[in-house]
């Protein structure tokens, strides 16, 4: 006889961060609840991984039905604060605008740890009192380091004393030592927004004003913090962090991964008294994991992080700001292909709540839309130390470069000569990693070629290798030519920093030069040392990539040289222009910053260039002016929407004939055109050849939705065959 009968079957949807279209059903068991939003563990094949249950999809897209005794039962439920309702709808919205499957995106919320939600309670060991059965000179080193009678860690207590920590259980279970459960670290301190308020310059004020009384709105709206390098743009917007502490809410600072310097934690401290959680790739998976769940239970009040901190699952964002919001960075450019800084303003979209975009330099799409009105301008038009922007001064690389084999102009040279002897910082800004971008064979003409991509190997002298920049492949530097065998022909043409660094010895042989690069070896954490080294003046001469242009602050630095202006433009790239403009713009904004008047120099063949024009004559608005109209004349973003399909295979032939087969299968419309397939630019990379196609649609057009139709009718890649879905490209190679 049944006493009760049996209770319904419950059964969720939960998505898995893998690439499926959509969720699956698993089964509650009894006894469990679960909500959406909640991180669950659940079977999937023969493993176990970390899903979410997803609200709103009960019954699959296909409309099969599922027979609920095949259904596995979710494992366990982890004890984090669920996904809330704003990420959930975030994860949504990217994965349909980047028409990439949710479990996709869903994996760059949960990939920081395996197990988000264990709090890491931690056991600390003190003396109780009692004799060991048995003395050893580990446990009478023990002993005499917790003789203090204070509470310890039991590795720090195993630590001090030298012993392992075996020895440490030993004398628990002899009850020689006792267990406390010490509360988990916090995951960081808590920031004073009173702590050391600053004096702002008026138009400082003004802006902070604005800032401060939309975050008190709590209404969405989007901000650009437009100022020159050096206006005080971080004291400004940190008004509007400390306005948003006071209200009790969360801020998200998103930078540049490598902007995250120790400079921008100091000062970040000495306005508020401690460092914001930090979360980036080199923050350990431990301290990842502390930060996540600090931030799910409101304990962490602000997060300065790299792109992927906008998929944190805050419990109440109160204010999102986007620092150096024209950076190419913020475009992630595989797996999901979103741009950090439009998420951004996503993300502060659906929570209601305010964007700040600050930039000396606004991307082309930001700028035209505080012209339109739909993003509020506020202006910083002088630096906060009063000295000027440095104006760019030309170098006529057809008249005045420098000898054969040399790539630093005579008078460019006496500048840094002049400066560096005055007690000055130089800086060489050359946006090439190595010695030299190509190596030649004097007696046949060979050049040295990646044998999986379709680009020179480069040679890195500090390493003594030839190197492709694509796909990492190496090979020591031949001593005969591979092509014709004439021994010691091998030349390198073309100038890298290190190769800069050479002349820059023979040019000034007592200067300290320092090459910064992301070849640096000890990555970030030897980069911050570097950066640190060069804000203290102990560095005469730094020679840089593309690193240095980023928003460092360095208070001695009085000269900035461009070695090639000319670098990053004529690929056929839409955005060459604004790159460049961007790049040698904040380039040449490290120069003067504190209270020395800075100079740069621009060497270049093409003076007469309009970026090059508007460098030199200081005018930012004739740049914008020009490329906007230009832009717009030629239907380009953002006066139309791109998508670029990148199709690839280890077979030229067949991934050629898939990008075919793919234009012929686009969807007939009037609003879309369909270019290409074309080879691409980088037409080889791993071994695998690439054809690009570009789908062209009007600015208010749902290209998404158009993209997503036309793969679900088009041919299915077999074998090698990938086609990659890129919304919005910021790369066209
Ligand atoms: P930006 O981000 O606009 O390039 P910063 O915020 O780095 O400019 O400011 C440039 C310099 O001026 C920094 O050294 C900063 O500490 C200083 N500064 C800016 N505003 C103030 C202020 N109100 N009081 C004191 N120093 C300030
Ligand atoms: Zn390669």
């Amino acid at each position: 006889m049944e006493l009760f009968p049996p209770a319904p079957e419950r059964i969720v949807d939960v998505l898995l961060p893998v690439a499926i279209g959509s969720a699956y059903s698993y089964r509650v068991p009894e006894g469990m609840e679960v909500a959406p939003g909640d991180i669950v563990v659940v079977p999937l094949g023969t493993r176990n991984i970390l899903g979410c249950v997803w609200p709103g999809e009960a019954s699959p897209a296909t409309g099969r039905t599922v027979d609920p005794k095949k259904l596995k039962s979710i494992v366990r439920r982890y004890e984090v604060a669920p996904l809330n309702a704003d990420l959930i709808e975030l994860i949504r919205w990217i994965a349909d605008y980047t028409v990439t499957p949710p479990g996709m995106v869903l994996r760059l919320a949960l990939r920081h740890d395996e197990s988000p939600g264990v709090a890491r309670e931690r056991t600390g060991v003190r003396l109780a009192g009692g004799e060991p059965q048995r003395m050893t000179s580990a446990r009478a080193r023990l002993i005499a380091a917790l003789a203090d009678g204070f509470t310890r860690a039991k590795t720090e207590a195993a630590r001090e004393a030298g012993v392992s920590v075996s020895v440490v259980d030993g004398l628990i279970d002899d009850g020689v030592l006792e267990t406390v459960v010490l509360p988990p670290e916090p995951a960081a301190e808590t920031p004073d927004p009173d702590h050391a308020r600053p004096d702002l310059a008026p138009a400082q004020a003004e802006a902070a004003a604005a800032l401060c009384a939309t975050v008190e709105a709590r209404a969405f709206k989007v901000h650009l913090l437009d100022g020159v390098t050096g206006s005080g743009k971080t004291e400004t917007y940190f008004e509007a962090v400390a306005s948003a502490m006071r209200a009790g809410r969360q801020t998200l600072i998103l930078m540049p991964e490598i902007a995250l310097t120790k400079g921008f934690l100091d000062r970040f401290a000495r306005r508020f008294g401690v460092v914001p959680a930090e979360w980036h790739s080199a923050v350990s998976t431990k301290k990842r994991g502390r930060i996540f769940r600090g931030v799910a239970a409101g304990e962490v009040s602000v997060v300065a992080g790299a792109r992927s901190a906008l998929f944190l699952p805050f419990s109440d964002l109160g204010l999102i700001i986007v620092d150096e919001e024209h950076d190419p960075a913020y475009k992630q450019e595989e797996g999901v292909r979103y741009h950090a800084r439009d998420m951004a303003v996503v993300r502060a979209h659906i929570a209601g709540i305010p964007v700040v975009l600050a930039s000396a330099t606004p991307s082309i799409e930001t700028e035209v839309n505080a012209r339109r009105g739909r993003y509020q301008r506020l202006n910083l038009p002088e630096r906060f130390s009063g000295t000027r922007v440095p104006r760019l001064e030309p170098i006529d690389l057809r008249r005045e470069g420098p000898p054969r084999g040399r790539w630093i102009a005579p008078r460019l040279a006496e500048e840094m000569a002049r400066t560096v002897e005055a007690g000055g910082q130089a800086l060489l800004f050359l946006n090439r990693r190595g010695y030299a971008p190509l190596t030649l064979c004097r007696a046949c003409g060979h050049r040295i070629r990646c044998p999986s991509c379709s680009s020179w190997l480069v040679e890195h002298r500090f390493r003594r290798r030839l190197e492709c920049h694509q796909c990492g492949y190496a090979m020591p530097v031949p001593s005969e030519c591979p092509n014709c065998h004439e021994p010691n022909s091998l030349i390198p043409c073309g100038p890298g920093v290190e190769r800069l660094q050479e002349e820059v010895a023979s040019l000034m042989p007592n200067a300290r030069a320092q090459v910064l690069s992301s070849d640096l070896a000890g990555g970030v954490e030897r980069l911050r040392l570097e950066l640190d080294a060069i804000t203290k003046g102990e560095v005469d001469v730094v020679i840089g990539t593309q690193l240095v242009a980023k928003g460092h602050n360095f208070p001695g630095l009085a000269l900035v040289g461009v070695v090639d202006a000319d670098v990053g433009l004529g690929y056929g790239d839409p955005r060459a222009a604004e790159r460049t403009f961007q790049l040698l713009h904040q380039v040449a904004g490290r120069a003067g910053r504190a209270n020395v008047e800075g100079r740069a120099f621009l060497q270049t063949y093409m003076p007469e260039h309009p970026v090059m024009q508007a460098l030199v004559a200081g005018d930012r608005d004739a740049f914008y002016d020009r490329e906007i109209a230009a832009r717009e004349e030629a239907g380009l973003p953002p006066f139309a929407r791109f998508c670029a399909l990148v199709v690839s295979g280890t077979d030229a032939h067949a991934a050629q004939a898939h990008a075919r087969a793919l234009a012929a299968s686009s969807p007939r419309s009037e609003d879309v055109r369909v270019l290409g397939p074309a080879e691409a630019p980088l037409a080889l990379v791993r071994g695998r050849h690439r054809f690009r196609l570009l789908a062209r649609a009007p600015r208010n057009f749902d290209l998404s939705a158009y993209i997503r139709d036309w793969m679900g009718k088009a041919p299915r890649a077999t074998g090698s065959l990938r086609v990659e879905i890129d919304i919005d490209p910021q790369s066209f190679l």
